[in-house]
C-alpha cells in the first residue's frame, strides 16, 4: 500500500515538475517571438542572389552580405 502510494506521489511530483518546465518554456518562447519580430523596412532582398537579409541601419540602400552587390529598397517586394 506503502510503495503504491509512494509512486502516486512522485508521478504526480513529476506531473507538477514537467508542467511547469513547459508553461516557463512556452512563455519564454512567446518572449522570444516578440523580441525577433521586425519592422518590415529592416528586411532586405537582394535583387542579385535572391538573399533575404536584415539591416538596421541602412534605409535606402545596403549592401548585401551574401554577394556584396548593393541593393535599393523596394517596396514592391514588402507588399507582398
Ligand atoms: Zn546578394
Amino acid at each position: 500500500m506503502i510503495s503504491v502510494d509512494f509512486s502516486l506521489a512522485i508521478s504526480l511530483y513529476m506531473l507538477i515538475l514537467l508542467s511547469a518546465i513547459l508553461v516557463i518554456w512556452l512563455v519564454g518562447k512567446k518572449q522570444k517571438d516578440k523580441d525577433l519580430t521586425l519592422d518590415d523596412k529592416f528586411i532586405w532582398f537582394c535583387s542579385v542572389c535572391t538573399y533575404t537579409y536584415i539591416n538596421t541601419k541602412e534605409d535606402l540602400i545596403s549592401l548585401c552580405p551574401r554577394c556584396g552587390s548593393y541593393n535599393k529598397k523596394s517596396v514592391d517586394i514588402s507588399r507582398s
